[in-house]
């Protein structure tokens, strides 16, 4: 699995729609300082679930949406989409090409598109869950991450060898079972104290 291309349109710095197309093997980008290479990582970022707005260094979410310039309009929404190649299956999905996109309008919590359609951020995480792209995986190594990592405590570091094992998806099911476990034993409680006091 690879990216094909980084679509943006109204996004920070990019008004105008920009296809960014990586190469086989190793693709740089570079450019004046303010010219926005930033700007393509926090839009990678961002489709993949940040949920921060300060972490796309910005104040709120809103901020990704192109503020406007002396000769130019603010946005009035901005998208994002990223295309895989996904002729590995490396996304567990049956398809050559997948296409996951982001987009916000002011005003509106963003929504997350798959394939052309409405998904919700929950279907784009477990797709993601256990590739080492999603938000929280390895993908994305900015600057102060490595120290992060080799800083990090022993389960913090064990969360990334799990992505990397393929078992993340495992755990978080595992985990949201026992949530429903744990709520269904409480709703007998409370079934059960009801039916004692009708008795
Ligand atoms: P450096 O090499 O200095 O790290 P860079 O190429 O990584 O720079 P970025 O940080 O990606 O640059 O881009 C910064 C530019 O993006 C700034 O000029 C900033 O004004 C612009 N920018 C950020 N958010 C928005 C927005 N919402 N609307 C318009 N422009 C924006």
């Amino acid at each position: 699995m690879r990216v094909k291309k980084i679509r943006m349109v109204g996004f920070k710095s990019f008004a105008d729609e920009t296809v960014v197309s990586p190469q086989d093997g190793m693709t740089a980008i570079v450019g004046p300082n303010g010219c926005g290479k930033s700007n393509i990582v926090d839009a990678v970022r961002w489709v993949l679930g940040e949920k921060s707005g300060r972490a796309l260094r910005g104040k709120s979410m809103e901020d990704v949406i192109f503020l406007g310039a002396e000769t130019r309009k603010p946005a009035g929404m901005a998208e994002v989409e990223i295309i895989f190649d996904n002729v590995d299956r490396g996304l567990p999905l049956d398809m050559d090409e997948v296409a996951i996109g982001r987009r916000i309008y002011p005003g509106s919590p963003s929504e997350y598109i798959l394939n052309g359609k409405r998904a919700t951020r929950r279907e784009i995480d477990q797709m993601l869950m256990d590739t080492g792209i999603g938000k929280t995986a390895y993908s994305i190594m900015e600057q102060g991450r490595m120290s992060e990592i080799l800083k990090a405590s022993p389960e913090e570091r064990r969360s990334l060898f799990d992505e990397a094992a393929g078992i993340s998806r495992f755990k978080a099911e595992k985990m949201e079972t026992q949530k429903k476990l744990e709520d269904t034993r409480q709703n007998m409680l409370r079934l059960n104290d009801i039916l004692r006091e009708k008795e």
